[in-house]
């Protein structure tokens, strides 16, 4: 372990630990990342007595630039050094009263601090002490738990979630960001505590739900809360989208689990926040436009129209912003069976013309969501959506090339001929922008001012034209 601790920050903080005779061990995510060697620029240090006295130490023995905020009410500083950031907190002891994520605190010994972490894996520490640097200190078997891939509190699970029900959503993030499972006593837990999230604020919900559908796999998130009764309480249209419905046979797609398949889809392809949430989105008006036709079968006319509705209301109450982001994923549920729907028609220009303009800068993110959202257990069928896309994707393309081409002005104007040669004859001056455009768009030379106005001179010598300025003399009028 030595290697891995001996960078410059981890030596500074042994020395300041031992120095000043103040305890101190490196504790909670720093060390589950270096367990799992995972990078991780967030240090957590945990000292007998005083942060503040502590980080002002550090930041004096560092003799850099460095960054010190203090938070005299908690008794906790933070260092910000080149691009780690490194927070001091005094050993305490925490209880906590029914109706508050806040605790009392008292100061306390490593093993308290210890005991107030949220998991095993976040409680182990790594002693900076001249007695027994480098030690772990593993009072709940976390180094077991990482290596069998657990995610356990490191006390009575009802008593740690109760006491802060943030917790839940934490152990369903960290599992989701690690590929970790919840334990057993631990899931059940948070299944018979979920009500208490109603203490915690939209704000700290979303920001771990936000982590989750940031991870690779969102899914694995995603199925937790649902199966713990989380989701329901925060997010109950999502769960709506849950279960099969039939009639007369006749079954429609679980659009819960379908909608999972094209997050983790899009997750594949993109690290866009908001594509993602276009994602969780795009089918969230499937339950209330559901209808069933004798003949048809399932429809869902208009969902895409309705869902984009929901949006803004969904946002609001989610504390998600409501600014462009927002309307991004508006247009892109609004816009999600479009590029599909083309291949259903003779596809003509305009029609890729019109969803082009609609969808702006966002084309090429719904090309993406559409084809996540290609998800039928039927190879055959999946294969002949796959291959539509594809033909839409190339008339995208061509028409924007056409688009493109339509609007395009040579580099060299009939002034630069004129200026460069003294002729009025405007059919010379026609023959010769011909030439240069002809020569540009059978690729002669390229789309490029220099070599547009070096083949100009040439072919107006030619002509038996002369020159009476150079490019330079021309560009600076
Ligand atoms: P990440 O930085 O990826 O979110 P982390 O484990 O470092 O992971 P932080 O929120 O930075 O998480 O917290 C640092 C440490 O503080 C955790 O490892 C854990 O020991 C402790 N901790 C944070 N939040 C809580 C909480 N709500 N309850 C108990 N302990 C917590
Ligand atoms: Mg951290």
């Amino acid at each position: 372990m030595s290697g891995v601790l001996s960078n410059k920050i981890i030596n500074k903080l042994k020395y300041t630990s031992q120095n000043t005779g103040q305890q101190a061990w490196l504790i909670g995510g720093y060390v589950r990342d270096l367990l799992l060697k995972r990078d991780c620029k967030d240090i957590d240090v945990v000292v007998l007595g005083s942060g503040i006295d502590f980080a002002k130490q550090f930041a004096e023995n560092l003799n850099d630039k460095v960054l010190v905020t203090y938070f005299k009410n908690f008794g906790t500083a933070q260092v910000k050094y080149r691009d780690f950031e490194i927070e001091f907190v005094g050993a305490r002891k925490e209880s906590y009263q029914r109706d508050s994520r806040k605790p009392i605190v008292e100061d306390g010994t490593l093993e308290d601090d210890q005991k107030r972490r949220d998991f095993t894996i976040n409680a182990l520490s790594i002693s900076l002490n001249a007695k027994d640097a480098e030690t772990l200190y593993d009072p709940f078997n976390g180094l077991d738990d990482l290596k069998n891939k657990i995610i356990r509190t490191p006390l009575d699970p009802d008593k740690t979630f109760s006491d802060d029900p943030l917790r839940m959503m934490r152990a369903i993030r960290f599992a989701t960001q690690l590929g970790f499972e919840i334990e057993e006593k631990t899931l059940k837990s948070i299944a018979d505590n979920k009500q208490r999230l109603e203490i915690i604020s939209g704000e700290r919900i979303i920001a771990e739900l936000n982590k989750i559908i940031l991870s690779n796999e969102p899914s694995i998130g995603f199925r937790y809360l649902f199966d713990t009764g989380l989701l329901n309480i925060f997010f109950p249209e999502m769960v709506a989208l849950q279960g099969v419905e039939w009639i007369g046979g006749k079954g429609h797609k679980d659009n819960f689990y379908h909608t999972l398949e094209v997050l983790d889809n899009v997750a594949k392809h993109s690290d866009n926040l908001w594509l993602r949430w276009a994602a969780i989105l795009h089918d969230i008006a499937k339950p209330a436009t559901k209808k069933f036709f004798e003949g048809e079968g399932w429809t869902f006319h208009g969902h895409e129209d309705k869902g984009a509705k929901m949006v803004r209301p969904l946002f609001r109450r989610l504390r998600l912003p409501l600014n462009d982001k927002m309307k991004y994923v508006e247009k892109l549920v609004f816009l999600h069976l479009r590029p599909i729907a083309l291949t259903k028609e003779t596809v003509t220009d305009s029609a890729v013309r019109r969803l082009m303009v609609e969808a702006g800068d966002a084309i090429d993110d719904l090309l993406i969501l559409c084809q996540s959202d290609i998800t039928s257990k039927n190879e055959a069928k999946k294969k002949k959506y796959l291959a539509n896309l594809e033909i839409v994707k190339q008339k995208i393309a061509d028409v924007g090339e056409k688009d493109r081409l339509r609007n395009w002005q040579p580099p060299i104007t009939g002034k630069d001929i004129i200026q460069n040669f003294k002729i009025t004859d405007p059919k010379q001056i026609g023959t010769l922008k011909n030439k240069i455009r002809e020569a540009i768009l059978e690729g002669g030379i390229a789309d490029d001012r220099n070599q547009a106005f070096e083949y100009m001179i040439k072919e107006g010598k030619a002509m038996g034209l002369k020159t009476v300025s150079s490019l330079e003399t021309t560009q600076n009028k």
